[in-house]
């Protein structure tokens, strides 16, 4: 039996290399030298076309190569009785709370108005409130957003967090469920998306969310595309209802040239990249799932298929 790995990462060949030196004892194939289908018990992949886990009918474990698995969940041939299972860990989240932070800043500090000041040569002098009196809001607390709201913590700034459950982090004032939306965004200056994507959370960010929000608020969104309906965020950034935004996830990827998004005034975009697993991060998530695997062990990092997420 085999594990097939088809990788489209930023390490390429090197991923592929590793996972080979960190599982000696296993037959691994690149795909596409995919042999007998037959054969495969564990595959690793990211995207992939509908459909394409169909022929392994001996499949044991389905392994994202990142924390994004969305695109599994919507192909109608996913096999539901074949646990899937996420690359995800604290190194992974703390880049995205990295990430997060700085463009909290970015937005807290208005760095925008000083470098349009400079570009005019224009001695803009402002005065800026203190991190203690910012008031960020983390939509998610899993993986990603439960880090980031600490990192925000330490930073001094107001954190609030809202998540499907009830979750408690030191410093942060939590909300949750629908019932907890409205308060949670109402003392929300600095909006984070940091949730799974899902049929209750698709579409979230729109005009009723920025809506709720005080005027003059920001949105930094690395959570997913479908969570944005991307009109609305023009719009709120048009009537001033927002500030700022910083958008890493977008409907269409790459985002294309003609894209409205590029020249939007306040918006800053960046191309899906605040957060990657580095390669140590993938292989030894991937592995110790391997070992769980064949030592009968509870996976890491598995999926609820009926939750979504
Ligand atoms: P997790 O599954 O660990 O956490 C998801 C969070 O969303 C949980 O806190 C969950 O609530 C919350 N949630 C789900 N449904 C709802 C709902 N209906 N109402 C309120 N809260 C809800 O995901 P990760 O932290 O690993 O990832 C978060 C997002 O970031 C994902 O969309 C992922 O794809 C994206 N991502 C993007 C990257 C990038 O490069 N742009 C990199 C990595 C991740 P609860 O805690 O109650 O379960």
């Amino acid at each position: 039996m085999a594990i097939l790995c088809r990788l489209h990462t930023a390490y390429g060949d090197a991923l592929m290399a590793s996972l080979r030196a960190a599982l000696p004892e296993e037959e691994l194939r690149p795909w596409p030298e995919t042999g007998d289908p037959d054969e495969i018990e564990i595959c690793m992949v990211y995207r992939m076309e509908p459909g394409f886990l169909g022929p392994f009918r001996n499949l044991r474990m389905i392994s994202s190569t990142g924390a994004g698995i969305d695109h599994f969940l919507g192909d109608p041939a996913l096999p539901r009785d074949v646990p899937l299972v996420r690359v995800v860990d604290e190194e992974f989240a703390s880049r995205m709370a990295d990430y997060v932070l700085c463009w909290t800043m970015f937005h807290h500090r208005d760095v925008a108005h000083f470098l349009a000041a400079q570009r005019r040569r224009e001695w803009a002098y402002r005065t800026m409130r203190p991190a203690s009196e910012v008031s960020v809001g983390v939509m998610g607390l899993g993986q990603m957003g439960g880090l980031t709201a600490r990192r925000l913590v330490a930073q001094g700034y107001r954190v609030r967090g809202w998540s499907r459950t009830p979750r408690e982090i030191e410093g942060v004032e939590s909300f949750h469920g629908r019932e907890g939306f409205g308060a949670f965004l109402r003392g929300t200056e600095i909006l984070v998306n940091l949730l799974a994507l899902t049929p209750e959370t698709r579409d979230i960010l729109c005009a009723s969310t920025f809506g709720q929000m005080p005027a003059g608020g920001v949105v930094i969104s690395a959570g997913r595309g479908g969570h944005l309906v991307e009109e609305d965020l023009i719009a709120a950034l048009r009537s001033g209802q927002l500030r700022g935004a910083t958008i890493d996830a977008f409907r269409q990827e790459p985002l294309p040239p003609e894209h409205p998004f590029w020249t939007t005034p306040g918006l800053v975009v960046t191309p899906h990249a605040s957060s990657t697993a580095s390669l140590e991060t993938t292989v030894n998530s991937f592995r110790e799932n391997v070992r769980r695997l064949r030592a009968g062990e509870p996976l890491l990092h598995r999926v609820d298929l009926d939750r979504g997420y």
